[in-house]
């Protein structure tokens, strides 16, 4: 088996909980120092930084929203002086400020590191050629897989988003063995791959690949490796914290590793804000054990998962993120139903008849919520034949009411109707919203 840190990623639970405790204390003194708006905040709950003993005591500390970085944007959270501040990210936010995360040499070294050990996850080592198709710039995907890259000691090519006949030329000219960019982005290489004709395993000489930035299913998975022939493995981050490389999934598959000797996690309830024991669904929570720029505690991603304690055959004795069903931000409320746009994929997907590319449009007409879900026909499937397409419109509509527990008007598309994304893809339309 290979890992990148073999120490820090196999330790006992005892080392790694005397590890998590001691950075915790000492972080919770630092920030109490250096960041004003967490002061506030425990001094209001009368709550001392001597408090916090170890890691036990973390439910303690006060939670941190996304409103309380743009509260204080830009730069309010900052907890290291301006000299020590290397480099700053942002993501963009549906309604007004971005939010703003400040790294330090030290942070960006932390989040190489957590990117290398994803890499060596998906199947890199020393001699690779890594292809890195996500985007450079505020965003974080481009820039976090291009130092992981360079950690492990293998040849980063920064390719960016965009241009996919440049993507499959460098592909094919360099042999690339692993690749990162979104679910979306690479289902649409392979499209364009099998449209030119070029082989996996023959011209196209990929191993691996780190897939994120979006909530993807299973489904697209086995999708994915099988058109592919590769090891799709699925990666965490989020520009607040840390990019990609916060956790991801080693051959097994047993849920995403979380490299939690820097970045802890815990879920909540959604409503109660009660930590939630293993196994059970709930909001991520994140504290950073040891980021200077911008460190956070108890960071409400608004991602909705679970966690996972039991052993994985790899021998990393993380605990384990299992997949992100979405983000609480992203689910829609279809007539009183909660429904997640992953569960519509995930049906879809067990279809043969249709492809990976739909599109999921929201309205209210009368007072009552519309759902309809546009998915494009397989080229196979396809046909002029209207009884044949009937037929497949109302299995799929069968098999999506039992599915989410709703009932959705299927429309069936050419095959190459719906727009591909070179980045993250945009799949809903919500009417209602305006
Ligand atoms: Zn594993």
């Amino acid at each position: 088996m290979q890992y990148f840190n073999k120490e820090r990623e196999t330790m006992s639970a005892d080392e790694r909980f005397v590890l998590q405790s001691e950075k915790l204390v000492k972080t919770v003194k630092y920030v109490y120092e250096r960041q004003k708006p967490y002061r506030e905040k425990m001094d209001a709950m009368k709550l001392k930084p001597s408090d916090i003993k170890s890691i036990k005591d973390l439910y303690k500390l006060p939670f941190t929203l996304k409103s309380d970085l743009r509260g204080n944007y830009p730069f309010g959270m900052m907890a290291a002086d301006r000299k020590d501040l290397v480099r700053l990210h942002a993501s963009s936010a549906t309604t007004g400020k971005l939010t703003v995360a400040g790294y330090t040499q030290k942070d960006l070294d932390v989040w190489a590191e957590c990117a290398a050990r994803s890499l060596v996850m998906a199947g890199a080592d020393e001699n690779s050629i890594v292809h890195v198709a996500y985007g450079y710039g505020l965003f974080t995907g481009g820039l976090g897989m291009h130092y992981g890259a360079e950690k492990l000691g293998a040849i980063a090519v920064p390719v960016s988003a965009g241009n996919t006949q440049r993507q499959l030329q460098l592909l094919t000219d360099f042999g690339a063995d692993i690749i990162c960019c979104t679910p979306s982005y690479v289902i649409y290489l392979i499209e364009e791959m099998e449209k030119a004709g070029l082989k996996p395993g023959k011209d196209i000489k990929l191993k691996g690949g780190c897939f994120g930035a979006e909530a993807w299913t299973e489904e697209m998975r086995s999708e994915i490796e099988r058109r592919l022939g590769i090891r799709a493995c699925d990666i965490y981050g989020l520009s607040e914290i840390a990019g990609p490389g916060v956790a991801c999934d080693c051959e097994y598959k047993t849920g995403m590793h979380f490299q939690d000797d820097h970045y802890y996690p815990e879920i909540v309830d959604t409503e109660t804000l009660e930590p939630l024991p293993y196994g059970e669904h709930g909001e991520l929570v994140i504290t950073t054990l040891d980021k200077e720029g911008m460190p956070l505690l108890r960071y409400r991603t608004r991602d909705i998962a679970s966690l996972d304690n039991t052993p994985c055959p790899c021998g990393r004795t993380t605990v384990k993120l299992k997949k992100i069903t979405g983000r609480s931000d992203d689910m829609l409320i279809i007539r009183g139903v909660n429904v997640f746009p992953s569960q519509i994929e995930s049906v879809l997907l067990k279809n043969p008849s249709v492809q990976p590319h739909y599109h999921i449009n929201v309205d209210r007409v009368n007072n009552l919520d519309t759902l309809e879900i546009l998915v494009e026909l397989s080229p196979e499937a396809f046909s002029d034949k209207v009884a044949d397409v009937e037929a497949i419109r109302s299995k799929l509509a069968a098999e999506m009411a039992s599915g989410i527990s709703v009932s959705a008007k299927i429309t069936l598309v050419s095959p190459g109707t719906i727009e591909r994304s070179e980045g993250k893809a945009k799949r809903i339309t919500d009417l209602r919203k305006k």
